[in-house]
């Protein structure tokens, strides 16, 4: 694992659910500290606070009771780092960034190489997380946005294109096309030639726009799904391919995922979303006029985005396999812990003939074909 990767596995994981997954009883973010010898009446009011933001423990008393996710599990289980990062593996193997989809049971985690150094379990403040080394910044975030942005207005419609026919195959609609913005990359040769014009090649990498080799990434994947902020402007996007041998199907730009796909669905009203694994499971509900909102996988659903759920009951709609199940049950720990309703698609109607089946996922269950 490298440290992006870890950084990724740790951002994943809700500390709440592994606090709770680890046996200790957490109430309202609370909970008893290790040492109850140190505090009066033994810490019968809990003195130890968990910040699910920043996935970050402390115990007002103690100042060796305090880290992060992985030190909550060193000082539980009074282990190192290796073997805390271990046991998150194997307890939460569908987060590990890289990991094979469907293999998740069963599936031990590999020796952790040495790439990671061992942290200090104590001397990461709460503070401390933020200032971690962020990639440096070539051009400002404004700067990275206009880019994406610009590149997105060079995209056609995806109308009487490849991509048109790709989407109808899948039973999504014009009305759907225009709503969400999608675009396509019609001459590839031309938008390559025009960008290198526009921009320095330093800046389009560092955008993650074009490949080490010096050309626009997509040539494969010319299907183009902006993430719509609620203004409609969007300052990322994933590309699809639209031949079944591509691999991988999806290409995200670099970076986090800012949000879940079509987040102005997350509105604060009262109602019901569905919660989707990929953007064109999301696409599927959305022409059925159903309030949806996308995520690329549990591994990159952020445990910060559950405020923008308030108000919300969710339903979720990821895929129907092994990993898929083990991720829904961990997402609804995480949406339990915030007082968050969910419910799983399908759940108690397994005996009808109507219910997806082993390995469908949503757009295959409303009759859409590969
Ligand atoms: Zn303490």
């Amino acid at each position: 694992m490298t440290d992006e990767e870890l950084k990724q596995f740790k951002e994943s994981l809700s500390i709440t659910a592994v606090a709770q997954a680890l046996g200790i009883d957490v109430v309202r973010g609370k909970f008893r500290c290790f040492f109850p010898q140190r505090h009066v009446h033994g810490d019968r009011t809990p003195s130890v606070s968990i910040s699910e933001e920043r996935g970050m423990f402390r115990c007002w008393v103690c100042d060796d009771v305090r880290g992060d996710v992985i030190s909550l599990v060193q000082q539980y289980n009074g282990c190192g780092f290796m073997e805390a990062l271990n046991w998150l593996k194997d307890t939460y193997p569908f987060l590990v960034p890289g990991a094979k989809r469907g293999k998740a049971s069963g599936e031990k985690a590999a020796p952790a190489p040495r790439t990671v150094e061992p942290h200090s379990s104590v001397n990461d403040e709460y503070v401390a997380e933020e200032s971690v080394k962020k990639p440096k910044e070539l051009i400002p975030e404004d700067e990275r946005k206009k880019v994406v942005l610009s590149f997105l207005k060079m995209l056609s419609p995806v109308d009487g294109t490849p991509a048109a026919a790709y989407l109808v195959r899948r039973r999504i609609f014009k009305p759907i096309w225009d709503r969400m913005l999608l675009r396509t990359i019609t001459d590839y040769d031309g938008l390559n030639r025009k960008l290198k014009e526009t921009y320095s090649m330093e800046v389009l990498q560092y955008v993650g726009l074009f490949n080490d080799k010096g050309n626009l990434r997509y040539y494969k994947h010319p299907l183009i799904f902006p993430y719509l902020d609620s203004q409609m402007r969007a300052s990322h996007f994933q590309a699809r391919a639209l031949e079944r041998s591509t691999e991988p199907k999806e290409l995200h730009l670099r970076g986090t995922v800012p949000f879940p796909y079509n987040v102005s669905a997350l509105n604060q009203k009262m109602g019901w979303i569905y919660l989707c694994e990929g953007v064109i499971d999301t696409l599927t509900m959305l022409q059925q006029n159903i309030d949806a909102v996308g995520i690329p996988g549990v591994r990159s659903f952020k445990t910060e985005w559950v405020s923008l759920f308030k108000n919300k009951n969710v339903v979720l709609c990821l895929d129907h396999d092994e990993a898929g199940r083990k991720g829904m049950e961990y997402l609804q720990e995480i949406f339990g812990n915030a007082g968050i309703r969910t419910i799983i698609l399908g759940d108690g109607l397994e005996s009808l003939p109507l219910n997806m089946k082993d390995g469908q996922d949503v757009n295959e269950w409303f009759g859409g074909k590969k």
